[in-house]
């Protein structure tokens, strides 16, 4: 048995990474569980967006928590920066974000959405802005002909998912925070001594409180603490270019020019099951749109590509829930992880260290997916 922590994190990946930094910066001792490597894991094969636009259409306090993330995420990335625990910059770049219409279609359909977010209340604080022709032009003199507008939000940037973390963590070790590599199997509820036992395949760890985070491996955790993680995957393809000079400054929510000049390009949404395959179809289909968006990418050598599942909930906004049954324990899930890390290392931290995850974020609640008998 490995002696008691204030709170055990099951999951590295960026959640469970960004929310064990926010509970030891709140004082908590943690352990932090992970299975290691494993090919489902979402952390390490997304684009990299810390994205606002679109995000809440149906939902205003999803549209807030991601603006309020978004504006956290500097502070978020300078404080990994600065206490010396990555060697590479997280390259968090606040540019603004840009979706470009393709025609005259796309356009409206863009237009009639961004009058449904403004109406919204909640929302319409999030900047965005419509752009005709000439406006995504002087944006982004690179797009091509068919490029017919698009939008734009001032609060949309980008960031290394990779090296964000590995920051991550190497603060948590660099702090002390136990790391072990192992799958959790079980969590047991100490009815007597007010805590839990984490059972891994090969610890058994006792804590006070436990947060699961294990993305597509919550659900599996989920039922002896009272918890209930409704979560399917969602393969998204993404295709990586050569480096190629600087040709864009706002990020595209499907194309991303990384620091090093690689242009990253996806993403698609498939209903596929547990399967991470590249397909030959897929990817056309995303250089083919690449190419109409920026036509001089025709040029531009593809190095490689890969397929990795969202941790995907039924209406595509978190879960986040502190068990009735047992207080003690906690789920946090989402499928824009990196968007909402800055909140996971704050405010969504203090509020289950502070006891007010279900009061500070109702509409996040599983219970939305319960059908009244
Ligand atoms: C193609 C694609 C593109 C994306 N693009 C973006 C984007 O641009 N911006 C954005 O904000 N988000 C994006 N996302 C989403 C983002 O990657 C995820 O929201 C985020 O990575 C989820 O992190 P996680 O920690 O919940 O899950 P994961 O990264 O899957 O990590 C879960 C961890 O839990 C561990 N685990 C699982 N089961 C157990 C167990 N029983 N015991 C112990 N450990 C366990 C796993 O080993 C893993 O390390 C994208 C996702 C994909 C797939």
């Amino acid at each position: 048995m490995i002696g008691p922590s204030d709170i055990t994190v099951i999951g590295g990946g960026l959640v469970g990474a960004s929310l064990a930094l926010g509970f030891l910066r709140a004082g908590a001792s943690v352990t932090l569980v992970d299975a290691g490597e494993d090919r489902f894991h979402a952390s390490a094969g997304n684009f990299g967006l810390v994205w606002v636009q679109g995000k809440g259409a149906t939902c205003p306090d999803y549209a807030d928590l991601s603006l309020r993330s978004a504006k956290a995420w500097r502070r978020f990335a300078e404080a990994l920066e600065d206490d010396g625990s990555t060697d590479a910059p997280l390259g968090y770049r606040n540019c603004g974000g840009v979706k470009i219409a393709l025609g005259e279609a796309e356009l409206n359909t863009m237009a009639a959405n961004l009058e449904r977010m403004h109406n919204q209340s909640g929302s319409a604080g999030n900047g965005m802005l419509l752009l005709d022709r000439d406006a995504l032009r002087d944006r982004i003199p690179a797009v091509g002909p068919e490029a017919a507008g698009g939008t734009f939000c001032p609060h949309d940037g980008h960031a290394d998912p990779l090296a964000t973390l590995y920051a991550l963590h190497r603060a948590l070790r660099r702090a002390g925070v136990r790391v072990l590599r192992g799958k959790a199997l079980r969590a047991s509820v100490d009815e007597g001594a007010r805590g839990f036992t984490i059972h891994t395949d090969t610890d058994s760890i006792a804590c006070g409180r436990v947060v699961l985070a294990a993305g597509l491996g919550n659900p599996e955790l989920c039922e002896p603490l009272g918890l209930r993680a409704h979560l399917r995957p969602q393969r998204g393809q993404i295709v990586v270019t050569e480096r190629t000079a600087r040709f864009m400054d706002p990020v595209c929510h499907t194309v991303r020019q990384t620091e090093d000049g690689t242009v990253m390009l996806g993403d698609s949404k498939e209903e596929v099951g547990f399967d991470t395959s590249t397909t030959p179809d897929v990817r056309r289909a995303i250089l083919n749109r690449a190419v109409r968006c920026f036509p001089h990418l025709a040029k531009v050598r593809v190095m490689r590509s890969w397929g990795a599942l969202r941790v995907m909930s039924p209406d595509g906004l978190p879960i986040y829930q502190t068990s009735d049954r047992h207080p003690g324990a906690s789920l946090v899930t989402c499928h824009s992880g990196v968007t909402l890390a800055a909140a996971h290392a704050g405010e969504v931290a203090s509020a289950i260290l502070g006891d007010r995850l279900n009061d500070s974020y109702p509409a996040f609640s599983p219970a939305r997916f319960e059908v009244a008998p």
